[in-house]
């Protein structure tokens, strides 16, 4: 009888007979039989088991069938269990049953019909089946959201101390690199003064020590003053869990929300903050338009819209590379939606059945607070990016660097007449050796190369990696013909140099043309740069592996 996959039908007739014909004509594996003698005893049961169907005789000596039905729907326990009344009752007088032709309620008749009988108890029990699987899918549903919930906030979470982290580690690299480019001018301003104490006889000397006293000073303040404007960009004073506070600018929010009532509710709850300015579009185009000419730090994201979803507008923001942080506003139960609008780059989400004034403030000053850390980050980057110096993979000075140099050192030359020369090295078929060997053996080569360059050229010299397989140098106190003879020597060096990698061994060899600030007289840095350029072009087509200077 207790079958845990089953359903419960309880028969409830005074006579015994009865009883058992219904149970013989329902037995079977898919249903759980209980027999009650009375509506008594059958209230008593139906308040200890949970059950599918009752079969009701109407006539009963104590309490009749109508009787036990009556009480039946005054408990919340069993007032939607599905009654089908068994009675003797004749078909004309049907209209006995009128009160009670709801939903889920039939009638037999006796003598009972065994076909008509399971007809009507299948229908039920299929009935009862499928209110079981929407109740179990209804639970896994509410399990889901639950978990999904704890996922979310999880999500934003880590997004908080991801930003976290990487601020920090954007900011100790960008100390790292500070202290670093400081250290060059520092040196040579400390150098400079020992010279300057031990030349102080030498006016000619002592100008020229003045002078490069006041360029390391620049230098410096150049440095510093890079420093002080890190943090120059706007920072609005939102807090956690803070009300409002704005100085003196209103925070001009988009509400991107069809819905009227939707609107109204937010709007309602928005008014009571301070200092906000409320603009609303219904459509993503009309969005786009808006965009076009007024800024906003905040928008209000609708799920449903008219022309997408809000996904297509956070997608979008994306593609328009609008910087402004979105929060969607969910109908309730939405919490799906919401996690995959978190992914897509929602900053946070609010159903709209926990809109208040405070959880509004709430929502709108975390985003702000993470939108702050995100643009903050980005400066970072930005600015380390334009401070630093070097080159990851060999070391040496970047491009950026030398160019400054360049301007200075060729200040210089003008100034004092003294020659400067420019050498642009570019390794021979070098897509070669990544195409037959590797990328990972082409940066060997770029690494190796550039330490053999580093260690041949004086302190004085400033190599750079100029480009992808290009290095560059400055060649400073020298005539043209020593640096050709010093630059030739480097150039047989590196072609006699056996290169391994993954046990192959290979040789390499490169192409230098080089430019001499005396003989070739450049109107700038591009220019001079220019002419080694030319000089490199036509040693590579003479055949490379050559040094070629340019002539006018
Ligand atoms: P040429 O003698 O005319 O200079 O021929 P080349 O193959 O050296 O010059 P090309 O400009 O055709 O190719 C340069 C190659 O350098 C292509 C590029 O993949 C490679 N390269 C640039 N930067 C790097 C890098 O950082 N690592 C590696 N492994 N390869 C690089
Ligand atoms: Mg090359
Ligand atoms: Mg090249």
């Amino acid at each position: 009888m207790n079958s845990p996959q089953a359903a419960n039908v309880l028969l409830v007739d005074d006579k015994q007979e009865n009883l058992l014909v219904l149970e013989s004509l329902l037995e079977g594996p898919w249903v759980n039989i209980f027999k009650a003698k009375s509506g008594n005893e059958a209230l008593g049961l139906m308040l200890e088991h949970e059950f599918a169907l009752v079969l009701l005789d109407v006539q009963m000596p104590d309490m009749d069938g109508f009787e036990t039905a009556e009480l039946m729907r005054k408990s919340a326990k069993t007032k939607h269990i599905p009654i089908i009344f068994v009675t003797a009752i004749s078909k004309e007088e049907q209209n006995v049953f009128k009160g009670y032709e709801s939903g889920a309620v039939d009638y037999l008749f006796k003598p009972v019909n065994p076909y008509i009988l399971k007809s009507k108890v299948n229908v039920f029990l299929e009935l009862n089946k499928q209110k079981m699987s929407l109740k179990k899918l209804n639970t896994d549903l509410k399990k889901t959201v639950e978990e999904l919930k704890i996922a979310n906030k999880k999500i934003i979470e880590q997004q908080k101390s991801v930003i976290e982290e990487e601020r920090l580690k954007v900011l100790l690299q960008m100390a790292g690199a500070t202290a670093h480019e400081l250290n060059q001018p520092l040196m040579g301003l400390l150098t400079t003064i020992y010279l300057l104490k031990t030349d102080k006889d030498e006016p000619q000397k002592f100008a020229e020590h003045i002078e490069k006293i006041e360029e390391s000073g620049i230098r410096i303040s150049e440095i510093v003053k890079n420093i002080q404007t890190i943090r120059h960009y706007e920072t609005r004073p939102y807090m956690y869990n803070t009300s409002i506070i704005n100085i003196d600018q209103k925070l001009k929010i988009l509400c991107v929300i069809t819905s009227e009532e939707d609107y109204s509710t937010i709007e309602k709850h928005i008014s009571k903050l301070e200092k906000i300015e409320l603009s609303r579009v219904k459509t993503i185009e009309d969005a786009k338009l808006i965009f076009s000419n007024t800024q906003f730090d905040i928008i209000c994201l609708d799920f449903f819209l008219k022309d997408g979803t809000g996904l297509d507008f956070l997608c979008m923001l994306d593609k328009e590379k609008i910087n402004i942080p979105a929060v969607v506003i969910t109908g309730q139960g939405d919490e799906i939606i919401a996690s995959q609008v978190i992914q897509a780059g929602a900053y946070d989400y609010l159903p709209i059945d926990r809109v208040s004034s405070e959880s509004i403030s709430r929502t709108i000053g975390s985003t702000l607070e993470k939108a702050r850390l995100k643009r903050e980050l980005r400066e970072a980057m930005k600015k380390m990016a334009a401070m630093t110096t070097k080159d990851e993979l060999t070391g040496l000075y970047n491009r950026r660097y030398l160019m400054e140099a360049l301007e200075r050192e060729l200040a210089r030359a003008k100034r004092y007449e003294n020659d400067l020369l420019f050498c642009m090295l570019d390794l021979d078929h070098f897509k070669h050796i990544n195409d037959t060997l590797g990328h990972q053996a082409g940066d060997m080569v770029l690494a190796e190369l550039g330490k053999m360059l580093k260690d041949s050229i004086r302190d004085s010299d400033l190599l750079c990696r100029y480009g992808g397989e290009e290095f560059a140098i400055i060649l400073t106190n020298t005539n043209a013909q020593h640096a050709i003879n010093a630059v030739e020597r480097f150039r047989e060096r590196v072609a006699q140099n056996v290169f391994a990698f993954g046990g192959t061994e290979f040789h390499v060899t490169i192409s230098i043309g080089l430019a001499s600030f005396r003989s070739s007289k450049p109107q700038s840095s591009d220019d001079l740069i220019g002419m080694a350029d030319h000089a490199l072009y036509q040693a590579k087509t003479e055949g490379r592996n050559r040094v070629i200077e340019y002539t006018l």
